[in-house]
């Protein structure tokens, strides 16, 4: 084994930075001396906003969003257009819709995709919850009108949101999915088979 060239605090930091996505262990080494070099400026700030992530934040009961209030700042938004649920797999999805600032709808956070392989089952994920949301929405005045299935294009993905969409339909909810095809400033001969078919499936008129 090879010996420490630091105490066991240093040594500690390390070893939780190297925990980080994306993160090995000689890129959370650097990530730490970096720290420590900036230690008024970066250090003593990021330990402090982990404290208070670590005290405050909560998942909201009613969409699975995360925050530090209970139903979300979401949730709570009444310039949100409660008829639409954009249901997403987690929660950095949501943030990636929300950066792009294109609906001012609700969301619904899933959680994770079904994955038979995986040993992931429909009670595994957010989806009673949602029936639950929809059926309690129906019962008072504000009825959900659609639901966007805004997940990812991976099979289980897409597996998902075939189940959820059956699970929908007797609702009277409309089911809508994310388009398949050419990203914006893709060139065709980049793309993969699976992505050119789909793309000229559902081809739209001009
Ligand atoms: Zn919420």
């Amino acid at each position: 084994m090879a010996s420490h060239v630091a105490g066991p605090e240093i040594e500690r930091l390390v070893q939780l930075l190297a925990r980080l996505p994306g993160l090995g262990p000689r890129s959370a080494r650097r990530a730490a001396l970096h720290l420590i070099k900036k230690r008024e400026e970066l250090l003593g700030p990021l330990g402090e906003a982990m404290q208070i992530a670590y005290q405050r934040i909560l998942t909201c009961s009613v969409c699975g969003n995360i925050d530090t209030i209970d139903p979300c700042t979401i949730c709570r938004d009444a310039r949100r257009d409660p008829s639409i649920l954009l249901v997403v797999e987690t929660v950095s999805d949501l943030w990636a819709l929300e950066r792009a600032r294109l609906m001012p709808a609700r969301y619904h956070v899933l959680g994770g995709v079904l994955s038979p392989l995986d040993g992931v089952g429909p009670d595994d994920i957010n989806i009673a919850k949602l029936l639950d949301r929809i059926r309690e929405a129906q019962a008072g005045e504000r009825t959900v009108r659609e639901a966007i299935l805004a997940v990812n294009a991976t099979v289980d993905g897409q597996t998902t949101a075939h189940y959820i969409a059956d699970l929908l339909a007797p609702l009277g909810v409309k089911t809508t999915r994310l388009a398949h095809g050419v990203p914006v400033g893709g060139e065709l001969d980049y793309l993969d088979e699976g992505t050119l078919a789909a793309a000229l499936e559902r081809r739209t008129a001009f």
